[in-house]
């Protein structure tokens, strides 16, 4: 009965998504609703780009592009910008728009992605590594036990907010309201003032 409600799988990019404000997830994948300003379109330029699957050689070993990955354990699935096999192990790497960003949402991405190809190769991957367009850096992320626990802890927490149905509160953040594509949808200050002011 109650996965009549669920979807089968979660997309992985919407994890991200969710990490980053659960409101903006609730806007994004239960509305549908979507803002396109310069860096979303640069984004999407940089990822069509990057999803077309392939694969190609260099002295370092084999590199697959846009790869289809999935966990039956975790219920989500999605795509891999790309998987390098380096030295008899997998590296996932992520290209991202923008700089190293200061809070969790890609690395939790990545490590979902991370958790689906043990999933379905039975190795460990212990790195990965997302690109950032802006600087041309790559970030290794180390998957390490805090960093499973939370992917798999913002999973759950995806499901139960789809469960429950309510579309989450605003953040009471600046910093990242201001970065936020979704703001002149969500309206954060304004939603946030009125419930205050209903609350007195
Ligand atoms: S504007 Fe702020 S509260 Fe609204 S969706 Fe974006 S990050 Fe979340």
């Amino acid at each position: 009965m109650i996965d009549d409600v669920l979807p089968d799988y979660l997309p992985l990019s919407f994890l991200n998504q969710f990490a980053y404000c659960p409101r903006r997830f609730w806007l994004m994948y239960v509305q549908g609703e979507m803002e396109i300003n310069a860096p979303v379109l640069e984004g999407q330029i940089r990822h069509e780009r990057a999803h077309t699957p392939g694969k190609q050689m260099d002295e370092q070993g084999r590199t697959l592009r846009s790869v289809h990955v999935w966990s039956d354990r975790l219920r989500v699935s999605g795509i891999a910008d790309f998987v390098e096999e380096r030295g008899g192990g997998l590296i996932p790497v992520e290209h991202k728009r923008g700089k190293m960003g200061k809070w969790l949402n890609d690395h939790i991405q990545l490590c979902a992605q991370a958790l689906c190809l043990e999933e379905r190769t039975s190795e460990t991957i212990e790195y990965g590594e997302i690109f950032y367009w802006s600087n041309r850096r790559r970030e290794r992320v180390v998957f390490d036990e805090a960093l499973r626990a939370k992917t798999a802890e913002v999973v759950q927490l995806v499901f139960t907010l789809l469960l429950d149905a309510h579309m989450p509160q605003p953040l009471d953040h600046a910093a990242k309201c201001r970065d936020c594509s979704l703001e002149p949808i969500c309206l954060p200050r304004e939603t946030l003032l009125l419930m205050r002011e209903e609350s007195v």
